[in-house]
């Protein structure tokens, strides 16, 4: 994790804004000439203020053992940073953790081995403070010996990310590039700073050229499949990069999909579960559910691609409806795969399908479901390349569909980040959300995957119970296999046969989940629980009373999760909860399974 340092700090204004966007070292310049040069009293309240939340630097150039002991006593600092001509025999003897800055060009870094042991701070070779940027790439043969290199020297929002890629240093500092006026920090800019160095290194989470996260993903397809998911491929990595196309994306997300979607404070919820709650509401997105936002990027893209015909799989209809809805919106044709036994559970699904222009096939194949829609929407596909665009509904199958659809949801968790930082002027403790194919769940945690103090919890369909019968549960109780193109957790038997999962939602109701699942759980970056059909509907009752919000049943195995997990919780825990759907359409459902028991 990429750490970054706010330097010239002024004021504890400035501090508490520095922290609150996820700074990790604040600065404090104890150089006379400096403009943002500090007395040490004013210092000492600032540092004893944030004291255990950040780590606190003292900037000194020239100055000598007593009087950087004095201040780093006085003032409670916790790194000593030298700017001057500190010789390496007053560096090793001095009893502090020193950042030692050295120029950025080959004159600093022969120097680097003299000084070995402390971190290094690689500057504008002409001296800091200018704003103008240098060739950062310099820092490179550095970092790879292994030292512990920070760059700083023209840095700002803007291009803290392209620095980050080229010197790949421990940690980035910036000053200047971050200012209103001399001396006072910009809060937005500090924000997009810190988030912007942060991404640039998120991209480990960005799959290999074939497709792996980690080990999990990759693309498993028939020959047949092959040129058309090789030309989406190559079509989507220009367009993900295509400023035209990403305008037209945020434009539609804005004036027809309802973004942004709100993040709302539960209070009731909050005061009866003592922690802090917030729900992000994608039951408020145009259809009801995050399912739209995937929806209209794939849409845009098919029209970019020139693809006139638009084809999808759906279960139960809600990502078969969401298909329908953009292809109205952008005039493509559209049909839709849905197992003959699906059709007649859902009837009114296919109806509003029908009524938006789409066209139903029902699958009779197999056993007439989800897994058998998407074997027949894949065969089409690969007959009828040419013209036809295959609309994939979550972060699951082959690559690139779990990136493609990851980045479409993943203005669901930058949205929240950004709310929760103006509301609660920091991050949240935790992140919930329930995981079927996994794209609402990884378009609210990628956003947050850099920012280590971030928990993220992914809540799977826990059916009957896990133990005693069926459920859909991969991650909780699967093993890794293949299934629809992509390495990832499956529920199977030993001979690697799927097995149907169940949920009573029919959106988790599925036997695989996305492949950056299974990286984020082998790495832990992620924890995964199930949980049941039972508690399930009792949240869909209880989230429906005490905030007046009915969730989508798929959505209520996160608030039954979150109900759990509060009791270790305390009133200080700050939770976004992706608030994935509205339960609108579970509402007969769930009349027949309470009946006179509500
Ligand atoms: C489809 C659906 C889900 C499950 O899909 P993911 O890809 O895991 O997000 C969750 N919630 C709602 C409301 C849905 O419609």
């Amino acid at each position: 994790m990429i750490q970054v340092k706010v330097c010239g700090i002024t004021s504890l204004e400035d501090a508490e804004a520095a922290i609150a966007a996820g700074a990790d070292a604040l600065g404090f310049n104890f150089v006379a000439s400096s403009l943002r040069v500090l007395e040490s009293d004013a210092a000492a309240e600032i540092s004893r203020a944030v004291v255990g939340r950040v780590v606190r630097v003292g900037v000194f150039q020239d100055a000598g053992a007593a009087a950087i002991a004095a201040h780093v006593n006085r003032v409670g600092l916790d790194v000593v940073q030298l700017h001057g001509e500190e010789s390496p025999a007053f560096v090793a003897e001095l009893p502090f953790p020193v950042i030692k800055v050295l120029p950025g060009d080959a004159e600093g870094i022969a120097q680097a081995a003299a000084y070995p042991k402390v971190d290094l701070l690689l500057d504008h070779p002409s001296g800091g403070g200018s704003g103008s940027t240098w060739d950062y790439a310099a820092a490179r043969a550095l970092v790879a010996a292994g030292r512990r290199i920070w760059v700083a020297g023209g840095l700002n929002a803007d291009n803290v990310a392209d620095a980050v890629r080229a010197a790949r240093p421990h940690g980035v500092d910036a000053s200047s590039g971050l200012e209103s006026a001399a001396g006072k920090k910009d809060a937005t800019q500090v924000r997009a700073f810190v988030a912007n160095a942060r991404d640039a290194v998120a991209a480990p989470t960005r799959p290999s050229a074939s497709g792996y996260f980690g080990r999990f993903g990759g693309r498993f397809a028939p020959e047949t499949l092959m040129p058309a998911v090789t030309e989406l491929s190559e079509a989507y990595e220009v367009l993900r990069e295509d400023p035209q196309f990403l305008a037209e994306l945020e434009s539609q997300r804005a004036t027809y999909a309802g973004r942004p979607t709100p993040l709302y404070h539960a209070a009731r919820l909050s005061e009866e579960l003592g922690c802090k709650v917030y729900l992000k509401r994608e039951d408020l997105a145009h259809t009801g559910a995050h399912k739209i936002n995937n929806a209209i990027g794939q849409a845009l893209i098919a029209k970019r691609m020139g693809k006139q015909r638009v084809i999808a799989e759906t279960g139960a209809g809600q990502h078969g409806v969401a298909t329908a809805t953009v292809c109205a919106r952008y005039g493509l044709d559209c049909e839709v795969y849905m197992g003959e036994e699906d059709t007649r559970r859902q009837a009114l699904n296919v109806f509003r399908m029908e009524l938006l222009g789409a066209k139903v096939h029902p699958v009779t194949s197999g056993s007439g479901t989800l897994k058998d829609a998407m074997n027949e929407a894949l065969r089409d596909w690969s007959t009828n390349v040419r013209d036809t665009y295959y609309l994939i509904g979550s972060t699951a199958g082959m690559h690139p569909y779990p990136l493609l659809v990851r980045d479409l949801q993943s203005v669901i968790g930058r949205e929240a980040r950004e709310q929760i930082l103006a509301v609660e002027g920091r991050l949240p403790d935790w992140l919930i959300a329930c995981v079927g194919g996994g794209s609402n769940a990884m378009g609210l945690f990628h956003p947050f995957y850099a920012d280590s103090g971030v928990k993220m919890l992914g809540v799977e369909a826990g059916g009957e119970g896990v133990d005693q019968g069926a459920h859909g549960a991969s991650l909780s109780a699967g093993s890794p296999g293949v299934l629809h193109g992509s390495y990832s957790y499956v529920l199977q038997d030993d001979a690697g046969q799927i097995f149907p999962a169940h949920s009573i939602s029919a959106g988790l109701d599925y036997p695989g989940v996305g492949p950056e699942h299974s990286f984020y759980k082998e790495s832990g970056r992620a924890e995964y629980v199930p949980a049941t059909d039972a508690e399930a509907l009792d949240a869909f009752v209880y989230l429906s009373r005490i905030e007046g919000i009915t969730p989508a049943f798929e959505t209520s195995h996160a608030v039954a999760a979150l109900r759990q997990r509060a009791r270790d919780w305390s009133p200080e825990t700050v939770v976004i909860l992706g608030l994935s759907g509205r339960g609108d359409k579970d509402v007969a459902q769930a009349r027949e399974l309470l009946q006179g028991k509500l």
